[in-house]
């Protein structure tokens, strides 16, 4: 009750700094009075909620929430998120108040003021620290969630936050060394890579080589041994805030066949998409912009449905309806990427003991990539799905002890075939890209 109230004053605070018109710039009181007492509020909120709570994830009633099961607040959560979105992108004029009541930060952190891209920025970490709080408190008898979770958040608050501001404080570019292409669809861009090299200094030819080596090495590595967890469950920014502020509507991910075709046809989709922009725009720059007139409209429709509407709009704005992975199951190219090694050549798998399954369905309930872990477990088979991020859910919430996330000591025990990579894939291909289902085709 008391943290409830907390937060009720918290957004009294914000309702009057930003409906109100006293001068907001550069002053502390209101942005310490609206995000200290929401913070504090919903920290104390999660603690009080969870301390005596018997450790072990429970998922009373989660079916019948109005917040948790499509109700009328979900919905109006839903078109709110949304709403914000767009305002974000293209209306940013409306949320001047709110972007002055941050610029106390903005200030301390790069010596410059607050825009629109600072206020999301500084949201979205906030989001993700202080729901990471409640995964402590949820999942506190499972190292693997406390560990990742520590993980999403530093990474999202040192690298994809604290740092960029500072690096605008030192007059270097900002960067984000926690994304890369294709994700970061830009930063490969020749556009980018020019403004980054040609900047002052050696720092902006490192962020090139960095995002480069990230890309085509680190990435193929890293999943060659951790699988897709490394990057979608324990690094990126995107998955980390579903990780955190979308772990309550993890279960609304669909899990029909068809749900699984259309996942299959989008995501691969734009990776082309992402494939193509970037080589088009590489010929553009290098032949005097002989293919400039189909470029540049490629780069700015990619931009703003993909990066924009997709990622944003509907990635983040349809949490409460459509579950915490709409944008990382079904329109990130990083994850089609990340996927298919991890399907072909990965050591990653989840392994099953079907003999103490008793097919309670909790794995795939709650399964954020609509995989029907039931199915796997009932038959003893490992799980090598493109799609699972390694999120480890599915395993902490089996009552019967059954799945185990595991790196194999190779990448050619996990499923039947596994041994030739390069033929299974070209397989997969040939018989219309079943890339994202096992030999049966489950979801
Ligand atoms: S199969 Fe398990 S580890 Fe993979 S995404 Fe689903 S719940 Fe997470
Ligand atoms: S949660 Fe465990 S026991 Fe239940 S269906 Fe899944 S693997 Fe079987």
């Amino acid at each position: 009750m008391v943290s409830a109230g907390v937060i009720g004053l918290g957004f009294l605070a914000l309702a009057v700094s930003l409906l109100g018109s006293m001068p907001l710039a550069g002053a502390w009181t209101p942005f310490l009075l609206s995000f200290g007492l929401l913070s504090a509020g919903t920290i104390g909120y999660a603690w009080f909620a969870y301390k005596d709570t018997v450790p072990g994830i429970k998922h009373d009633g989660i079916m019948f929430g109005n917040t948790t099961h499509r109700g009328a607040i979900a919905w109006a959560l839903g078109i709110a998120l949304t709403g914000f979105y767009v305002v974000l992108y293209w209306w940013p004029e409306y949320l001047a108040r709110a972007i002055a009541l941050v610029e106390p930060l903005s200030l301390v952190l790069s010596g410059q003021p607050a825009n629109q891209w600072f206020l999301y920025g500084f949201l979205y970490t906030m989001a993700v620290v202080l729901f990471g709080f409640r995964m402590f408190m949820r999942y506190r008898h499972n190292r693997y969630h406390i560990i990742r979770t520590i993980s999403v958040m530093f990474f999202q608050l040192v690298l994809a936050f604290i740092l960029p501001h500072l690096l605008r404080a030192l007059n270097e570019p900002e960067f984000y060394f926690s994304y890369f292409w294709p994700l970061k669809y830009d930063y490969l861009f020749p556009g980018t890579v020019d403004y980054l090299v040609n900047s002052p200094g050696a720092l902006g030819s490192f962020m090139v080589f960095w995002g480069a080596v990230c890309s085509f090495i680190a990435t193929p590595v890293l999943t060659y041994y951790y699988g897709k967890r490394w990057y979608c469950s324990w690094v990126c920014g995107c998955g980390g805030l579903a990780e955190t502020l979308g772990d309550p509507w993890r279960h609304l991910t669909p899990k029909s066949t068809v749900s699984w075709k259309i996942e299959r046809a989008i995501i691969y989709a734009v990776l082309l998409l992402i494939i193509l922009t970037t080589a088009v725009l590489w010929v553009s720059s290098t032949s005097e912009g002989a293919l400039s007139s189909i470029s540049a409209p490629l780069q700015q429709w990619y931009g703003f449905y993909i990066g924009a509407v997709f990622a944003g709009v509907i990635g983040v704005g349809f949490y409460p309806v459509l579950g915490n992975r709409v944008w990382c199951r079904f329109g990130c190219p990083m994850a089609a990427v990340l996927g298919i090694i991890q399907r072909f050549f990965s050591r990653f798998r989840i392994t099953t003991n079907g003999g103490q399954c008793m097919s309670c369905g909790n794995c795939t309930t709650y399964c954020e990539m609509g995989i029907d872990v039931r199915a796997y477990a009932e038959r003893g088979e490992n799980i090598v799905r493109s799609s699972c991020v390694g999120c480890g859910v599915c395993s902490a919430v089996c009552p019967r002890g059954v799945l185990k996330l595991e790196n194999g000591t190779s990448h050619d025990d996990r499923y039947p075939g596994s041994d030739k990579p390069l033929g299974a894939l070209s397989t997969a291909v040939s018989k219309g890209a079943r890339v994202y289902g096992d030999r049966d085709g489950y979801v």
